[in-house]
């Protein structure tokens, strides 16, 4: 095709703003998809995507549109992730598109993950073509939010397409944009060498490691031997497709075209976004710029929460990894909690969807230990260590100084509940950067510990402004703090799954804390059992449990025979669900419980 007929575009938005009702009435407008076919949602594949309404992997979509130029155009989008944890992937998809729909929701307006968005494509050079979305409801205030466009984001407004994509009104003329408005691909030669960026990948049961593309020269062709330039993988294409949004083969796809590959690629892992591919023999020379691997920043343990389910769980893990070249995993043992895994992440939101895929599509029963991120821990012999589990922390007095990651943490809130902000954000050891109103809205800007993110931050947020705060960050590096490994005794065992690293000043306050907890997790015995909480040798915090009273259990254990097996039985039954630590029992839950904060 001619590449003065091709527009290659994305779709940014915050979450709920209606990014994939607008890819649905853009995919059926068009007759992309028969109507019988057409469900809704059509971009979002995995469960997890639609019931979150997020996606993780990029989809493309290939759109015929005849114009009222008289000409029939090509418009592939790309649906790119939407959330932070892939951030990496975001900027990838949208350097292989040349232009961005951004949608606001007309009775919202400008959230905190339309900026981080928009802010991305900005910086991938699109056009942007604004456009407001549920006019159809009586509380949208176009006007406004154009105005706020403006003022935030900095880029013209008054032109923008008003439309539902509910009802299905103004979508005509955001197709008429995409025309007239976002560019063509840029120059592309297919008599050059083959160059083609690996926008995505997933695994698919029939086919396979299909690889989403992105041509920039040459061609791609079935039968070609390729190879990608960073990983140096060298493999023959079997088919070569695009997505209508069902997968279709085509004899080939040239310069600015996007669609899909498959080349017998045995796992997800062996392609990494960004990629550059060309062929083996007479490849291209330079490969494309920017290539980062994503490197996880969030560890946790995962255990089965029924022991002799520890093989299923490592099956799972590796199946996960095999599609999954951002999630990594090693076996850790835990006195507390067995044998598991310790799983590193992008994010918050790749635990979550890990975990959640390995409980409903395997069916095992997790525990999740606490997050926790990377530090970078120096030692006073020079070397340095990257401490993924506080359990493994070395003895501090070999210890030169310890570095933790900090992020950029840019929130939107409605100025009644700015002072609930800045009072969380000061507790979890933030530094403000910036203050400023758009509208009746502050936006305010935090440079925090990852640390202090991890753990309940967003649900924190949410809670203290009634959910009317959106929140993003972004990593800006490591700096160093006074930072200590926390461990918590039950009966003077250290209790390994509940070690943790804390800034000495918040120290004794977690501290307290979780003992307090412990305390009403654990059930009595038949002693007196101390819980405390101590930094190296040094108790910071202490509760004292007292013993169950002995004529309690005396009457248990008496009488008739029935009833004492019975009563046997059913310790029994709940034994799998404690952990035994010297002489206490410690019910699964406590674990859990006494991991989250409140
Ligand atoms: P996304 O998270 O940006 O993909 O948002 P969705 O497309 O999933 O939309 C979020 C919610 O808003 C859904 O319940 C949609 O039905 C609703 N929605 C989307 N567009 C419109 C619209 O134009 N008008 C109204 N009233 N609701 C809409
Ligand atoms: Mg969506």
């Amino acid at each position: 095709t001619d590449l003065a007929h091709i527009r290659n575009f994305s779709i940014v938005a915050h979450i709920d703003h209606g990014k994939s009702t607008l890819a649905d009435r853009l995919i059926q407008l068009t007759g992309t998809v028969a109507e019988r076919d057409m469900k809704a949602q059509m971009l979002d594949s995995m469960d997890i995507e639609r019931e979150r309404g997020i996606t993780i992997k990029a989809n493309t979509v290939r759109i015929e549109y005849p114009a009222k130029d008289g000409h029939t155009y090509i418009l592939n989008l790309i649906d790119t992730p939407g959330h932070v944890d892939f951030g990496y992937e975001v900027s990838r998809s949208m350097q292989a598109v040349e232009g961005s729909l951004l949608v606001v929701d007309a009775t919202q307006g400008v959230e905190a993950q339309t900026l981080a968005n928009v802010y991305t494509a900005i910086e991938a050079d699109h056009e942007i073509v604004p456009v407001l979305n549920k006019i159809d409801l009586p509380a949208s205030e176009p006007e406004r939010v154009i105005e706020q466009i403006e003022d935030v984001i900095g880029i013209e407004a008054h032109d923008a397409c008003m439309i539902s994509a509910k009802t299905g009104q103004g979508i005509p003329d955001v197709l008429e944009a995409i025309v007239t408005r976002l560019p063509p691909p840029k120059e592309g030669d297919a008599t050059k060498p083959l160059k083609a960026m690996l926008v995505d990948s997933k695994y698919d049961a029939y086919l396979g490691v299909v690889v989403i593309v992105r041509v920039i020269d040459g061609v791609l062709k079935k039968g070609q031997r390729i190879k990608m330039m960073r990983t140096g993988g060298t493999y023959d294409i079997d088919r070569v497709g695009v997505y209508v949004p069902a997968m279709r083969e085509v004899t080939e796809l040239g310069p600015g075209e996007i669609g899909y590959i498959t080349a017998q690629i045995k796992q997800v892992r062996d392609t990494r976004v960004g990629d550059t591919i060309t062929t083996e023999k007479k490849g291209c020379e330079v490969a494309l710029p920017g290539f980062k691997p994503s490197i996880p920043v969030v560890f946790c343990g995962l255990f089965p929460v029924d022991s002799s389910q520890f093989e299923d769980l490592r099956d799972a893990i590796e199946k996960l990894a095999l599609n999954d070249a951002s999630f990594t995993f090693e076996m850790e043992t835990s006195a507390a909690l067995g044998f598991g895994f310790r799983c590193g992440f992008l994010g918050l939101l790749h635990l979550e969807v890990i975990q959640d895929r390995v409980e409903r599509e395997y069916d095992i029963e997790l525990i999740t230990t606490a997050p926790s991120v990377v530090y970078h821990i120096h030692m006073k012999d020079g070397t340095d260590i990257d401490l993924h589990n506080p359990a493994d922390m070395p003895d501090p007095t070999y210890v030169e100084h310890i570095q933790e990651p900090r992020i950029k943490a840019t929130i939107l809130v409605p100025d009644d509940y700015l002072g609930d902000v800045l009072k969380l954000c000061q507790d979890r050891r933030g530094i403000q950067m910036e203050l400023t109103y758009a509208g009746s809205r502050a936006m305010v800007v935090y440079d925090l510990p990852l640390n202090e993110v991890v753990f309940d931050f967003y649900d924190r947020l949410k809670s203290v402004t009634k959910g009317y705060a959106s929140f993003d960050y972004q990593m800006i590096g490591y700096r160093e703090d006074n930072l200590v490994k926390m461990q918590v005794l039950v009966n003077d065992e250290p209790v390994d799954a509940l070690s943790m690293m804390v800034h000495r000043d918040r120290a004794e306050m977690r501290g307290r804390a979780m003992c307090e907890k412990l305390k009403d997790l654990i059930p009595r015995h038949m002693f007196k059992i101390p819980i405390q909480a101590a930094i190296g040798g040094k108790v910071i915090a202490r509760e004292t449990l007292s013993a169950l009273r002995k004529d309690v259990t005396a009457k248990c254990y008496g009488g008739d025979a029935t009833r004492k097996r019975k009563l046997l039985d059913k310790q029994k039954a709940g034994k799998k669900k404690m952990r035994q630590f010297g002489k206490v029992e410690i019910p699964q839950e406590a674990f859990i419980s006494a991991l989250k904060m409140d």
